[in-house]
């Protein structure tokens, strides 16, 4: 059902105004900060185009500049260079000196904590938008009706804040956002304030939400998993830049660079190095490396990545030695200990030669802290990267 609904706004946008436009245009935005003599250049040269009806995620560490974007797009900040369309129409652009006010630009924002007026009802903080860009009163109750009955909370209308809970407060500073149908919806780590269960929930929530009305989205994150889950695309971000943008399989599938496998989650990393052919690691040459080293220079340096759930550790007899089977790599190492990691499955975490590795299989149900031990990958499963760069797989 709502997946047909969807289908069925796509076609009536693309019928009503021909080829579908762009609801933002990002173009060589930066913007630095100058505070107490210091510069800041909180973000870089950024291009993005969010398509009419896409959920954008943006994910980066704390401090890598999507606030200050994202602000920028609301006009809560000026960017130094740069120009920003919505919806086709420049709302700011750097060299012609056009700089559209906040209230103006047909943008909702939601921020992390709620900013609901406190001795406001429900009903009254969301019809505060409908009044501040002055549209007609009789048409208040209806929208607002209407944004509320879409987000289940028309039995909230008459609250005040103080008795929402925190799930609430966030579904009415969204109501509050979407009432006036911006041109684009701008959440900024609308999640983080939530505790585990409810942050998931309202995910899902928010989801339903986008493919029923179909708005446009940019929402941040620093939470790898909330992007991977709700994002029609994600923009990994580092320092300021795009490091890489794209569907969610694919980010996921092949992070572009180090940085990226690890803010994507891929846990499991050791520095290792080509020898006559195949690869060796601090604990000593990894079997069934040949086929990775196949090609590459002697003596060159690499980083070898892998997910936790594509690994496998055996138990190694006495004087055994580890071989690989298949296509699959194989190191040697000591168990260090078992712990309960997510969805109360065991973790085994295995020291290589002082690199501490996550693998969430075991062949051997009854391993020991301080076991000799065998970490067993599938090839397909490595990430391979020199001097910052994916080298395998390779691309196509
Ligand atoms: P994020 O939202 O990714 O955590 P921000 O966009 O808030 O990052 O900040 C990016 C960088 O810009 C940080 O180094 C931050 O300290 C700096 N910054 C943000 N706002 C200001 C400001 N008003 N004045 C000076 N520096 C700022
Ligand atoms: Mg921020």
């Amino acid at each position: 059902m709502e997946l047909m609904t969807n289908a069925n706004t796509d076609t009536m946008t693309q019928k009503d105004s021909g080829p579908p436009t762009d609801s933002a245009t990002l173009t060589g935005i930066s913007k630095t900060f100058v505070a107490k003599g210091r510069t800041v250049h909180a973000v870089k040269d950024v291009d993005l185009s969010i398509r009419s009806g896409e959920y954008v995620v943006i994910l980066g560490p704390s401090g890598c500049g999507k606030s200050t974007l994202l602000r920028c797009v609301a006009g809560l900040e000026t960017p130094t260079e740069g120009s920003i369309s919505l919806q086709g129409r420049p709302v700011y652009d750097a060299q012609q000196r056009i700089n559209v006010k906040p209230n103006a630009r047909q943008v909702g924002m939601v921020f992390q904590n709620y900013a609901l007026w406190p001795h406001m009802t429900v009903e009254k903080n969301v019809a505060y938008p409908l009044r501040m860009r002055k549209q007609p009163k009789n048409t208040w109750d209806k929208r607002v009706t209407d944004v509320l009955e879409a987000l289940e909370c028309e039995a909230l209308a008459k609250r005040l804040p103080a008795e929402l809970s925190g799930g609430q407060q966030q579904r009415i500073a969204l109501a509050r956002a979407l009432v006036y149908e911006p041109a684009i919806l701008l959440l900024d780590e609308p999640l983080s304030n939530l505790d585990a269960l409810l942050r998931v929930s309202l995910r899902i929530e928010l989801m339903r939400l986008h493919r029923a009305l179909g708005y446009t989205a940019l929402h941040i994150t620093h939470d790898q998993e909330e992007a991977l889950e709700m994002g029609d695309r994600v923009v990994l971000m580092r320092a300021g830049s795009i490091e890489q943008m794209g569907p969610p399989e694919q980010v996921y599938a092949r992070p572009v660079s180090p940085y990226a496998a690890h803010f994507l989650g891929v846990r499991n990393q050791t520095s290792v190095e080509v020898i006559d052919g195949v690869l060796r690691s601090k604990t000593g040459v990894i079997s069934g490396s040949a086929a990775l080293a196949r090609g590459r220079v002697n003596n060159q340096k690499l980083e070898l990545f892998v997910r936790g759930r594509d690994t496998d550790v055996f138990r190694l007899d006495d004087d055994q030695k580890a071989y690989a089977q298949g296509d699959s790599i194989v190191m040697e190492g000591n168990l260090a200990q078992v712990v309960l990691g997510e969805g109360g499955r065991r973790q085994y975490i295995v020291d290589l030669g002082g690199t501490q590795w996550f693998a969430q299989h075991a062949h051997d149900q009854d391993l020991r802290p301080g076991d000799p031990v065998a970490v067993t990958v599938p090839v397909k499963s490595v990430l391979l990267y020199h001097n910052e760069k994916l080298i395998f797989p390779a691309s196509g």
